[in-house]
């Protein structure tokens, strides 16, 4: 809450939510790896997002340690599970917003795609044939 956000100058991106939890020092070059630190447990490392997911959510083993936490004990499953739920609203997020571009037109106001899909029925192409117009001579008895 102190809003000293203003040290990392990098873009957060919609789909990769923990960068928040890191401070990323450097990009590296030629590639979408940083050079990063974990706001935790403050340990540097050099990675793209998907090991700072690794580091944070893990499986362990997977070529970066998980996060062992301030105090080294690991981060606590609370804390865990608040990250997990952050990375699954952004990816879900990016789920969405990526149908939604797929789809022709982007509604303004998507809250209302359900009460709108009246399936209005295509006109019969009249057939205009100028033939029919003949005047049919009326049958008076
Ligand atoms: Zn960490």
């Amino acid at each position: 809450m102190g809003g000293g956000a203003a040290s990392s100058s990098f873009k957060i991106d919609k789909g990769s939510p923990l960068w928040r939890h890191t401070t990323r020092v450097a990009q590296c070059p030629g590639g979408g790896a940083y050079i990063w630190k974990c706001n935790f447990c403050n340990i540097q490392h050099r990675s793209s997002y998907s090991r700072v997911k690794l580091h944070f959510l893990g499986p362990a083993g997977e070529g970066i340690h998980m996060c062992q936490g301030s105090d080294k004990k690991g981060l606590p499953a609370a804390q865990i599970a608040a990250l997990a739920k952050e990375q699954d609203d952004a990816d879900r997020a990016v789920a969405k917003a990526k149908r939604g571009a797929s789809q022709k037109t982007n509604i303004p106001t998507p809250s209302s795609d359900q009460t709108n899909t009246r399936t209005h029925p295509f006109l019969p192409m009249p057939t205009t044939n100028d033939e029919d117009e003949d005047p049919s001579p009326l049958t008076e008895p």
